[in-house]
C-alpha cells in the first residue's frame, strides 16, 4: 500500500478519505501549527520508499471544542478590546514568539509598553487590540491561503467540535471521534489542548503510556483558576499610575478576591487627545473569595473597594480623590476562566496553581510518533505562557515534518 512518507518511519495510508493530520484545539498553539503546515506539500512514495514523482497538498483539519477560536486568549465581548486573558509578552526573554509572530512581516502585529511599567527592564509589553490579535491575524492569513466556505470561514477549521475519543486502527491511521458521533480519520493527530483537560475529556484506545497518562493527570493548566475583572472609566480621567501598589501586587485581605491589578487602558498614541479617553483597571482575582461568589457586579465592586483600601497614603495622586474615582466605574467585564470546561477542570478553585515547570513526558509523542502534543504546558522552555504555546507548536511542526516528507515548493 502506498505511504505518505519516504523514510518508512510510519505506515500511514494514502487513502483520500484519510487526512494527513488533525489538530485538536484552536488556541494559539493549535493555530500556529496550522499556520506552519498550511499550504505545504507532501511527497508521496511507494512501499519501497521510491519517490513516485508525486506531490500533493497536505490534507488537514482543526477541531475546536467551543464556538470561538483563541482558547485562553479572549477580549471582552463588547468590542472594547480589553484583554481578559493572557496579556503580556516580555520581548527580551521571548525570542520564539518575537520571531514567529510579533516580527512577522505578514501578520502586522503592533505592540506597546505596559503603561506604568516603564521602569521594568523586562519591558512588559502588550499587543494593540489585545493578545487575541495573534489569533485573529493568523486566522486571517489562513483564510487568504485556504479554501474558504460559503460563510467565508476556513474550510479546514471547524468550531463546536469537541473531540471525545481517539482510536488507533490496524493500518496505524487514527480515528478521531467528535461528540456529535462523527468519526474522522487521519495519519497523525496533534493535540493542542491543556494536558489536564485532555486527561479528563478524551479517551485513548489503546491507552497512552503510564508515564504520559501520569504526567497529564498531574499537570496544571496555567491561570485556569483566575477570574479577570476589568473596570472601565469613560471620558477624561486621571492616570492611575504611578500609584504606590508595590508593582501592582494588591494587598490580600480577608475575603478579598484580587491579588494583582494593572492599568489595562487600551493603546493610545502619545499625540492623541485625552478627551474621551477610556481608562481601565484590570484585576486578577480568585472569585471564590468574593462576597457573593457568582455575582459579577459584586465581584467588580469588591475589586474597586480592595484597590481603594490598598492605596498607600504616600500615593503621588491625592488619595481621597482617586478613591472616589475608582469606586465610580462606568462599566465592568468579568471573565471566569474556571468556568470554561475546555480550559479548566475546577469550577471554583480556592487557590492559584504555581507556574508550571517543563516536563519531558508532556512533550513526548505516543503511538510510534503518530500522536503529537503541542499546547503551552508541553513546552520544554516556557510552559504556561504564550511563548510556550508558540514554542510547542514549532517543536511539533518539526516532529511532523520529519515524519512526512514536507516541501514548501508550490
Ligand atoms: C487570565 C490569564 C492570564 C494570562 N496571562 C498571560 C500573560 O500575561 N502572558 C502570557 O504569555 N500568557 C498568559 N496567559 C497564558 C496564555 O493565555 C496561554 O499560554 C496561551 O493562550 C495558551 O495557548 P494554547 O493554545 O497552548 O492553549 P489554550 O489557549 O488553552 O487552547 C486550547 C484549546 O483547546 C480547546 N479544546 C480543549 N479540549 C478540546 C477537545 N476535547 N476538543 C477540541 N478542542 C478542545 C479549548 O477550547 C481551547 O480553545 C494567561 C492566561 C490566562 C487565562
Amino acid at each position: 500500500m502506498p505511504t505518505t512518507n519516504n523514510n518508512n518511519k510510519s505506515s500511514g495510508n494514502d487513502d483520500s478519505r484519510t487526512l494527513d493530520f488533525i489538530i485538536v484545539g484552536g488556541g494559539l498553539s493549535g493555530l500556529v501549527v496550522a499556520r506552519n503546515l498550511n499550504n505545504k506539500y507532501i511527497v508521496t512514495t511507494d512501499d519501497n520508499s521510491n519517490i513516485k514523482n508525486n506531490k500533493r497538498k497536505l490534507r488537514w483539519k482543526l477541531f475546536e471544542a467551543t464556538s470561538i477560536l483563541g482558547g485562553r486568549l479572549q477580549n471582552d465581548d463588547a468590542g472594547r478590546k480589553i484583554d481578559l486573558d493572557g496579556a503580556w509578552i516580555w520581548p527580551p526573554h521571548q525570542p520564539t514568539i518575537m520571531e514567529s509572530l510579533v516580527n512577522s512581516s505578514t501578520l502586522g502585529i503592533k505592540t506597546f509598553l505596559q503603561p506604568g511599567d516603564d521602569y521594568d527592564s523586562s519591558a512588559t509589553t502588550r499587543i494593540v487590540g489585545g493578545a487575541v490579535e495573534f489569533v485573529n491575524k493568523i486566522y486571517q492569513e489562513l483564510l487568504t491561503k485556504s479554501i474558504v466556505d460559503s460563510d467565508k470561514s476556513c474550510s479546514s477549521i471547524q468550531v463546536d467540535c469537541p473531540v471525545i475519543a481517539v482510536r488507533r486502527n490496524i493500518d496505524h491511521s487514527i480515528s478521531v471521534e467528535l461528540d456529535s458521533g462523527e468519526i474522522v480519520r487521519a495519519n497523525h493527530v496533534i493535540f493542542a489542548v491543556p494536558p489536564k483537560i485532555l486527561s479528563c475529556n478524551v479517551s485513548f484506545h489503546p491507552k497512552l503510556s503510564n508515564v504520559k497518562s501520569d504526567a497529564m493527570s498531574n499537570s496544571q493548566t496555567w491561570m485556569a483558576g483566575v477570574t479577570k475583572v476589568a473596570l472601565v472609566y469613560r471620558g477624561a480621567s486621571p492616570q492611575f499610575w504611578p500609584l504606590i501598589l508595590r508593582g501592582g501586587l494588591i494587598s490580600p485581605r480577608f475575603r478579598s478576591p484580587a491579588f494583582q491589578v494593572y492599568d489595562g487602558s487600551p493603546f493610545s498614541s502619545p499625540s492623541s487627545d485625552d478627551t474621551g479617553k477610556t481608562s481601565i483597571l484590570t484585576f486578577f482575582t480568585l472569585a471564590s473569595l468574593s462576597n457573593q461568589t457568582n455575582n459579577d457586579a459584586m465581584l467588580a465592586k469588591d475589586c474597586a473597594e480592595q484597590m481603594c483600601q490598598s492605596l498607600s497614603s504616600d500615593s503621588i495622586l491625592e488619595t481621597s480623590e482617586i478613591r472616589k474615582f475608582i469606586r465610580s466605574f462606568d462599566e465592568f467585564y468579568v471573565k471566569r476562566w474556571p468556568q470554561e470546561r475546555y480550559i479548566s477542570n475546577e469550577t471554583d478553585p480556592t487557590e492559584i496553581s504555581p507556574h508550571p515547570q517543563p516536563k519531558k513526558a508532556l512533550a513526548k509523542s505516543e503511538w510510534d510518533g503518530t500522536l503529537l502534543f503541542a499546547g503551552t504546558e508541553t513546552d520544554l522552555h516556557s510552559p504556561g505562557v504564550m511563548e510556550g504555546a508558540v514554542g510547542a507548536a514549532i517543536r511539533v511542526t518539526k516532529e511532523l515534518s520529519e515524519r512526512l516528507s514536507i516541501s514548501t515548493e508550490q
